[in-house]
């Protein structure tokens, strides 16, 4: 078996009781960062049996020694950095290749960022797509067209670095009407959302932080609205004329 192990995203205290006991049953537990994953361990009293590091530098190699141990019977753990194994991180390579060996892959869920933040967004939660990052050069500004017609609310994993400028795209993309919420350091001490139009975000975390962005960031991207689709092709007036016939 191998098991994807959900681990908090911030708070120690994300951690449902399964995730525990099986990162103390397995026979290997394969974390991204052995030092990381040590805190939490001792937060819960977890004494896995045999700990391997397990990142997108030696995932090749590493996915190819677990493979082996799977095969030969071993009960192996996966746990990332944090929240949900293989949404946007190493881990999904690993188990493309033990659904190709034929091994049972077992979700043991828990904390998500993307999740988190789109369920307190105040989003429309009934239609969503998942973007994670977005590429760096190549496609980007392509990508960014298509999230800006997306009808479903848009969820976007960005780095603080890179934030201020993927909302001046999305300002750009979207224009100045559209809603986001951005969500900021989940389940931390700081946690904050800041909710509004993009100018309005965008001012808001300017004033905040008017150098460099600090914590990990999530953007949830209103759907192009029925209303703004309709603005565009001018026929909000003949629909409100519609109405009071
Ligand atoms: N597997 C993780 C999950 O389930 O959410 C995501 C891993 S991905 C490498 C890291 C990105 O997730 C960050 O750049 C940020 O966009 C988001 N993230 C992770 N923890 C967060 C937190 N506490 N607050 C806000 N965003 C977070």
């Amino acid at each position: 078996m191998l098991y994807l192990v959900a681990t908090p995203i911030g708070n120690l205290e994300d951690i449902s009781l399964r995730a525990i006991r099986l990162l103390q049953e397995t026979d290997i537990v394969a974390c991204e960062d052995t030092r990381h994953a040590r805190v939490l361990f001792e937060r819960h009293g977890i004494r896995p049996r045999r700990l391997v590091s397990y990142h997108s530098h030696n995932e090749r190699s590493r996915a190819a020694e677990l493979a082996d141990d799977l095969r030969g019977g071993a009960s192996v753990a996966v746990v990332t950095d944090a929240g949900t194994p293989g949404i946007s991180d190493p881990a999904w390579a690993l188990v493309r290749e033990a659904l190709q060996l034929g091994i049972d892959v077992v979700p043991v869920p828990g904390a998500c960022a993307a999740i988190a933040a789109l369920s307190a967004s105040g989003m429309d939660t009934t239609r969503f797509a998942f973007e994670g990052f977005l590429p760096l050069k190549k496609g980007r500004k392509k990508r960014i067209a298509g999230l800006a017609a997306e009808d479903r609310t848009v969820v976007i994993y960005e780095s603080p670095h890179r934030i201020k400028r993927l909302l001046g795209e999305l300002l750009e993309a979207c224009g100045p009407e559209r809603h986001i919420a951005l969500a900021r350091e989940l389940t931390k001490h700081f946690e904050e959302f800041l909710r509004g139009t993009i100018p309005e975000v965008i001012a808001r975390l300017t004033e905040k932080f008017p150098e460099s962005v600090k914590g990990e960031c999530v953007i949830v991207l209103e759907g192009r609205s029925k209303n703004e689709e309709l603005r565009e092709y001018d026929l909000v007036d003949a629909v409100d004329e519609d109405e009071m016939l």
